[in-house]
């Protein structure tokens, strides 16, 4: 089981003043999806050169695992200048899926190759990887880096997809069929944009006519697009959809058959964009205190898939209900949910039974920070970003010119 809560829920504690508004230097690629070399594995720096909106996307293919769930090592070329790099493995909804190493020249790895080995979890690899990576079903995307403290290098990478299933508190290997796609970033201008598809399924009582309309929401999507706007993310385009109203209650959230699991694929025939999808309440399950038993959100990864729409991760859920309660709260819900979307972790995961924090692999993001807008109990004044927090985001995939 992975330890890191992909959620948030709770109400509390007071946060600090606002950060500073400003931009730095933008770090990461963006734009449109290029050619794609459809390749077994291998693909040679030669097969790409940097694209005018600085993001290629390449198919390494399909690997298969073995019945201990290690594949193949996946060979891939990096180009010079490349500044980031998320993959993205696919696989059965019923299999999780992480990596098992990810070697990079010259430097530390992105993920060393005996770390499984001596984990007490595939669900997430913490102390081993500097560069944090969280175990995801059905769809899991790694964004490297995600830290300073690693460097990426261009030249021969090579990454090892692992398979597994969880089985009465037991992680076992299983046999699968991957898909591996990897995004390659190059330094782009310092703004960009996020595109998102609103996806509404009654909740609020908003469909795509009156959700433009509404004074609540479009004021909440303004708070998050300021809230990113320090890591210099625009949102926009905004499109709305409608969705199955009967899925305006998320009443579950594990597994391939889910509410959650249901919701995030409806939205499989949107446009190219981030889909956030508003719904009534989600359920966090498991017999909590009434009332305080509810997610104000929820993300289909961290980070999430920067492109496909046709599969049970894609995007975001936002509990309509819980964000109004307070001035502000939806907008800053949004903005939270969406930092997980583009690959931040919580400044520090909620205390465990035994009272340890899990901070993130972020030097500059002090825990608990509780003012921060990745703070694990989102409030309306969490509102700070850090220098590398704001490095992060701009590194994402799913950002555009
Ligand atoms: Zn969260």
């Amino acid at each position: 089981m992975s330890t890191v809560a992909l959620g948030c829920f709770a109400v509390f504690a007071g946060c600090g003043e606002p950060s500073e508004h400003g931009t730095d230097q933008a770090a990461a690629g963006d734009g449109a999806p290029h050619d794609a070399a459809d390749g077994q594995g291998d693909v040679t720096g030669d097969a790409v050169t940097v694209p005018v909106d600085g993001l290629a996307v390449i198919e390494l293919g399909e690997v298969s695992t073995g019945g201990d769930g290690y594949g193949p090592w996946v060979p891939l070329q990096l180009p010079a200048g490349v500044t980031t790099i998320t993959l993205v493995l696919r696989s059965t909804d019923d299999v999780t899926l992480q990596l098992a190493g990810w070697d990079q020249p010259g430097a530390v790895d992105i993920a060393p190759k005996a770390w499984l080995q001596t984990a007490g979890t595939a669900g997430v690899c913490l102390a081993p990887c500097a560069n944090r990576i969280l175990a995801q079903p059905g769809v899991a995307a790694f964004l490297a880096p995600n830290t300073p403290l690693v460097e990426l290098r261009s030249g021969a990478h090579a990454i090892r997809p692992y398979a597994f299933r969880s089985e009465n508190g037991n992680e076992i290997g299983m046999a699968t069929k991957v898909r591996i796609t990897a995004y390659l970033g190059w330094s782009t201008p310092a703004r960009r944009r996020l595109a998102l598809n609103v996806a509404l399924t009654g909740a609020g009582g908003l469909d795509r006519t009156t959700a433009p309309k509404s004074s609540e929401l479009q004021q909440a999507l303004a708070t998050a697009s300021a809230l990113l706007g320090v890591a210099g993310i625009e949102l926009g385009p905004i499109r709305y959809r409608d969705v199955d109203p009967t899925l305006r209650f998320v009443t579950s959230r594990s597994g391939p058959k889910s509410d959650l699991a249901q919701l995030l694929a409806s939205g499989a025939d949107f446009e190219p964009g981030l889909n956030l999808f508003l719904v009534d309440q989600i359920w966090l399950g498991g017999g909590g205190i009434p009332g305080l038993d509810l997610m104000l959100g929820i993300a289909g990864g961290i980070p999430g898939d920067p492109f496909g729409h046709d599969h049970r991760r894609a995007g975001v859920a936002i509990a309509w209900g819980l964000g109004t309660d307070q001035e502000g709260l939806l907008g800053t819900v949004i903005a939270h949910e969406l930092g997980h979307y583009l690959g931040l972790f919580h400044t520090t995961e909620a205390p465990g039974s035994d009272g340890a924090l899990l901070p993130d692999n972020l030097p500059d993001t002090a825990a608990p920070a509780p003012q921060n807008l990745m703070h694990w109990s989102v409030t309306t004044t969490c509102k700070d970003l850090s220098h590398e927090q704001r490095q992060v985001l701009r590194r994402s995939a799913a950002l555009r010119l």
